[in-house]
């Protein structure tokens, strides 16, 4: 029955909502291993055997949020709180720049005092002009005013990642505090598409009562915005949250479905937009230690090593079981390489990776 879909998927034709369903419910292992192989191949004729690194600076947990899934929520207690100084982001994005990374990512809790927004603003055009432009810039800094985007986007970031989290009303509510809005998330994508951003979204799945209508829909709503960028992972549960505390430590059994859920999505995301960069996200990793390997093999393009001070970085535990919290940048590096190279791709070191989408998008506007 699927065979009839990938067919169909492999000619680059468009699938039906029900037809993503169909993929998205594969349990059994020749099916599934037919869904990886068509949007390998898939990827490989739209956007090529390489992987892209994003080094990630977590540059604060401070967080005016209260998300009901996350560990760096505001109402956690039990979170030793830090702020790097502009300094050390700084150099944390100069370490990334001379490791070849091609591009650095720079995330935090959200936070929208005048004080935060001019320091991001400094930093961002230290970084650009240090690096002289050849440092990609991706920010993923939570929800913003229009005016806040401009004005980083001004001195030089041209990215920005925010995840959908799901486009299911319901579901968002469910997740969310009440005055966190759905709507308002949309906007700022938005905003983000109108300040002439390339613009990353996404969603967490295996969330509690998600289905795979839920997911289809979730799919199809990346494609309706037109996003040029995918970062999307499985939801882990943060024993110190709302959500956390009603599910327990995930067993192997659950990990292993978690995980193949978080590849099923890679893949069909893959087979739907075919030409846009995603992520093989970290959270993947925390599930099995080949997560992220797995995530290229079934349609990922971008990997995001951890270039954060080791000290920091237990502090920055959005979920349970977060990988690589104590090594330290370099050996991500080696490591990462490595693994990559292991599985036949090369990493594009030196470049920014912009994806063919947003060449594509952008040409035909100015066109
Ligand atoms: N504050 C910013 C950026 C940091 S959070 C923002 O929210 O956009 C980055 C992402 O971490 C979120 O979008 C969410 O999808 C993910 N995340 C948070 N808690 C998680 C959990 N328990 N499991 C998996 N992903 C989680
Ligand atoms: Fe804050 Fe982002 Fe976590 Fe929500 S997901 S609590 S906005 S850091």
């Amino acid at each position: 029955m699927t065979d009839v879909i990938l067919a169909k998927a492999k000619q680059g034709r468009e699938l039906s909502r029900g037809e993503l369903v169909a993929l998205l419910s594969i349990t059994d292992a020749a099916e599934l291993q037919a869904l990886y192989d068509c949007a390998y191949f898939l990827k490989e004729q739209y956007v090529g055997k390489i992987a892209y690194f994003r080094g990630i600076i977590e540059c604060s947990n401070l967080c005016i949020k209260d998300c009901y899934y996350c560990g760096i929520r505001k109402s956690n207690t039990n979170v030793e709180r830090f702020q790097m100084d502009e300094d050390e982001i700084f150099k944390e994005a100069v370490w990334a720049y001379e490791a070849e990374y091609g591009s650095c990512v720079i995330q935090s809790g959200e936070r929208r005092d005048e004080e935060y927004i001019a320091m991001i603003e400094r930093v961002v055009g230290r970084i650009k002009e240090a690096t002289k432009g050849r440092l990609g810039i991706t920010l993923s800094l939570g929800e913003q005013t229009e005016e806040t985007y401009r004005r980083w986007r001004a001195v030089g970031a041209h990215r920005y990642l925010l995840r959908i989290e799901t486009t299911n009303p319901e579901l968002y509510a469910k997740i969310h505090p009440k005055d966190h809005s759905l709507e308002e998330r949309k906007e700022c994508l938005a905003s983000l598409r109108r300040t002439g951003y390339q613009v990353g979204t996404g969603v967490m799945m295996g969330l509690p009562g998600q289905t795979m209508e839920d997911l289809a829909n979730d799919i199809l709503f990346l494609k309706e915005i037109d996003i040029d960028m995918v970062g999307m992972g499985p939801y882990i549960p943060h024993s110190g949250t709302p959500m956390g505390k009603e599910i327990p430590p995930y067993t192997d059994e659950q990990k292993r479905v978690a995980l193949q859920l978080g590849l099923k999505m890679i893949a069909v995301t893959r087979i739907v937009l075919k030409d846009i960069n995603i992520a093989a996200a970290t959270a993947l990793q925390a599930l099995e230690y080949t997560g992220r390997e797995q995530g290229l093999r079934c349609g990922a393009n971008v990997i995001m090593p951890n270039v954060t001070e080791t000290e920091y970085r237990p502090n920055y535990t959005l979920y349970d079981n977060k990988p690589c919290t104590d090594e330290n940048s370099s050996m991500c590096r080696g490591c990462l390489s490595g693994r990559i190279e292991g599985i036949g791709e090369t990493v594009g070191f030196n470049e920014w990776g912009d994806s063919p989408h947003f060449h594509k998008r952008t040409k035909t506007v100015s066109d």
